[in-house]
């Protein structure tokens, strides 16, 4: 069994010991509820077959249909894919969305791959698993190196095998194959809901709060950028190559031009596109390393790149006094024990990045209601479902004494477990 699942159920023990789990639900869901495994033979432009191994990991529908994306990477792995669809189950469960957790994987480089190579594999993976997908019974999504392209093509391709209509079959769709407005940012947006839900609960209100965010990609820049505009204080930002600190401030629309041009983070300092040696290392404005910017003295590090950033080597030295998880799993449990002892209050991943899968769901409502929402009402039901949730993992958490990640799992297992019927 792999370390990520072996996570899984010990988070599942510990939540079920704060929530007096009764046994047999405990039983039920140390295991997903069904596994597929596929072997997919793609045609290559060469002519030559090659067959690609697949993977769909359904953990629980207690509360809904599986929900839960679709990587393509060349480490998936099956217990990798359970895990993911553990944590989607108890991500759903945490905002409170009628979806259970699932969770699907390729074995694949996809930067090996043409357009039409990527095409007839996309569509191959529905030819073997269209079974057991649909808008009522599985709901997949894009993940890591998976977009709104490919998911229309699985979307065409299932309803050409089922012979029926089924838009909310995959979330992650093109606007005009049915996908919803606000998708893009919905995962930094929620967690600028979360954010300003942690400042009201830390009494920080009224105080200029510094914010560092480890990661520059569709969830680090949104959310810097939904900060920024909200008045927060970005004084460092940081991407694969590094980034910037400022102690006046990072203004990221202007560091995302920087980017555009072609210049590193770093470049900001001195306004337009550099080379590295031009960058400063030290000064009010400097080049920042990965390392440095997690150990920064803010009110709140976005952790929105990788997993396993804040680790037991490196989290005695974080001084942030509250973190947010943006990025899926980017503290270990080893430093997560660490943090709690330092008294750094950790708004965990199933929270802070849940409005990506929160606005999915509204996608699947969409379709199944034949409704388009505008951005607008899109963004008020989010606003509603992460500010709640918020609400009742704090005082989960102060009711039980435990930290925030505790809590959620508590909350959501409870959920799920109230669920079940066996
Ligand atoms: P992305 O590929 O758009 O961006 C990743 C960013 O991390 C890039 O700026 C990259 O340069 C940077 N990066 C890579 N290696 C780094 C390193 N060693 N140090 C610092 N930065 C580094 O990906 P994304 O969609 O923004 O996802 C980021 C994280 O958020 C992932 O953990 C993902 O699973 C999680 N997440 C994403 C969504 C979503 O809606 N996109 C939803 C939930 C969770």
């Amino acid at each position: 069994m792999s370390a990520l699942f072996v996570n899984c159920l010990s988070q599942l023990d510990k939540a079920a010991k704060v929530i007096n789990l009764d046994k047999n639900i405990h039983e039920i869901l140390k295991n997903p509820d069904k596994i597929l495994t596929v072997y997919i033979p793609v045609k290559m432009d060469d002519g030559e077959i090659k067959v690609f191994t697949g993977y769909r990991s359904q953990y629980n529908n207690a509360l809904g249909p599986y929900k839960g994306g679709i990587r393509y990477h060349s480490n998936v792995s099956l217990d990798e894919v359970m895990a993911l669809s553990f944590w989607m189950m108890i991500k759903c469960a945490t905002v409170g969305i009628p979806m259970g957790g699932g969770k699907g994987g390729v074995i694949v480089n996809p930067k090996d791959l043409s357009e039409g190579e990527l095409e007839r594999l996309s569509r191959g993976y529905i030819q073997k698993i269209w079974r057991e997908i649909g808008s009522d019974k599985d709901v997949p999504a894009p993940d890591v190196y998976t977009n709104a392209k490919i998911m229309a093509w699985m979307r065409n391709e299932y309803e050409k095998l089922s012979g029926h209509s089924d838009p909310g079959v995959v979330t992650g769709k093109p606007i005009a194959d049915g996908g919803s407005e606000g998708r893009e940012s919905a995962t930094g947006q929620g967690g600028a809901y979360c954010a300003r839900e942690l400042v009201k609960k830390m009494g920080w209100e009224g105080k200029q709060i510094t914010v560092a965010v480890q990661g520059f990609g569709n969830v680090g820049g949104y959310v810097a950028k939904i900060l920024h505009k909200m008045g927060f204080k970005i004084v460092a930002l940081s991407d694969s190559q590094g980034g910037v600190f400022n102690e006046d401030g990072v203004d990221p629309y202007k560091a995302e031009k920087i980017k555009k041009a072609g210049g590193m983070l770093g470049c900001y300092c001195l306004g337009s596109v550099c080379t590295l040696n031009q960058i400063s290392k030290d000064g009010p404005c400097r080049f920042i390393s990965n390392e440095e910017i997690l150990e920064l003295d803010v009110d709140i590090l976005v952790p929105a790149a990788l997993e396993n950033q804040i680790r037991a080597d490196n989290a005695p030295r974080v001084k942030a006094k509250a973190i947010m998880e943006m990025a899926n799993g980017p503290t270990t449990p080893e430093a997560d024990e660490i943090l709690k002892a330092k008294g750094i209050t950790v708004v965990p991943d199933v929270l802070a990045n849940a409005g990506g899968v929160t606005v999915s769901c509204f996608e699947w409502e969409q379709n199944l209601k034949n409704e388009h929402w505008t951005e607008v009402e899109v963004l008020k039901k989010l606003e509603e479902k992460m500010t709640g949730a918020f609400a009742e993992i704090w005082e989960m958490k102060e009711k039980h004494g435990v930290d925030m990640r505790t809590a959620a799992f508590a909350l959501a297992i409870d959920r799920v477990a109230k669920a079940i019927k066996f």
